[in-house]
């Protein structure tokens, strides 16, 4: 561990920064809050031992300080020569963790590094464990694409983007045709396998660096295309339905194609959505007229204001 030795005295400096080393750390013995403030923004302690009577910030200022600056927590621990309980409350109050009076025995002072580095390193994996709680909480299990959460991220962040860009931004609807009868004929295990291939068809042909899948639900999935126009989105659909197509899952009840196929709606936020649920509400719309059209196509949301 990186170990700050925050005090004004040069000869309890050297002698604590030397059972540091003793003890397999690395001592950073400073002298003053400015360049302990220095030391704590490069971002690379672990610990801080800290004095209390210092001559221009005493400790437990000192510690305020630190903490308001690193949100993130590190240890803190005081030295001092004043070992009353006052000070003890004091020091914890600002933000201490620990309080050892001086002159601190190597032993004790080794092993409540020692402590300290287990919670750090307890933090560390909790930290890491959340992360992946975070992303696997935005992912649908059966397709391994976004689910409904991730989408509203993806799409909040894009709308924010292309409105601040003043750029079109594109949404595609994509619904299976006939999947009622995909599931009722071939049963549930095999409908989910028809899921997972069907996204990943849809994965295969996106542009991944820019363009985001989501499983909306059911059998219903969403593409944002961020800074796209409707032609581009009219043509990754024609894309999509075509490479679809062209792995023949088969499926002898629909009365399309003795194949799996899809309808896609378009919508896309020059045709006058004013928010998020607006544009889904158009693909949906879009969605609903590409089935009536028969399927297996996809559709653009006509505003019925713009065309007159
Ligand atoms: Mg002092």
């Amino acid at each position: 561990m990186n170990i700050l030795v925050v005090d004004d005295n040069k000869f309890i400096r050297q002698v604590v920064s030397a059972m540091i080393v003793d003890s397999g750390h690395v001592a950073i013995p400073v002298d003053g809050h400015l360049p302990a403030l220095a030391e704590l923004s490069k971002g690379t302690l672990d610990l801080v031992l800290m004095d209390i009577e210092m001559p221009e910030v005493n400790g437990f200022e000192l510690t305020k300080m630190m903490r308001k600056s690193q949100p993130e927590w590190f240890p803190i621990i005081f030295l001092s020569s004043n070992d009353s309980e006052d000070y003890l409350t004091r020091g914890i109050d600002a933000g201490g963790d620990d309080y050892l009076t001086k002159p601190v025995k190597q032993v004790i002072l080794s092993a409540k590094i020692r402590a300290m580095e287990r919670i750090v390193q307890m933090k560390g994996a909790l930290d890491r464990a959340n992360k992946q709680l975070e992303i696997l909480s935005s992912i649908d299990p059966l397709t391994q694409v976004l689910n409904r959460r991730g989408l509203e991220d993806v799409l909040a962040n894009a709308w924010q983007e292309n409105t601040r860009q003043e750029a079109e931004l594109s949404l595609l609807m994509l619904d299976i045709d006939f999947f009622k009868l995909y599931n009722d004929n071939y049963g549930h295990p095999q409908g989910d396998k028809c899921l997972t291939q069907v996204a990943s068809v849809l994965n295969k042909t996106l542009n991944r660096a820019t363009e985001s899948l989501a499983r909306y639900g059911g059998e219903e999935f969403i593409i944002v295309m961020p800074f796209t126009p409707i032609d581009g989105a009219r043509f990754k659909a024609k894309e999509l339905n075509l490479a679809l197509q062209t792995i023949k899952i088969k499926h002898e009840y629909s009365s399309v194609l003795p194949y799996v196929t899809m309808s896609i709606g378009i919508a896309t936020t020059t045709h006058g959505a004013s928010n998020i649920s607006e544009l889904i509400k158009q693909a949906d719309i879009a969605l609903y007229q590409a089935k009536k059209k028969g399927r297996n196509c996809s559709q653009v949301f006509q505003n019925k204001q713009a065309e007159q």
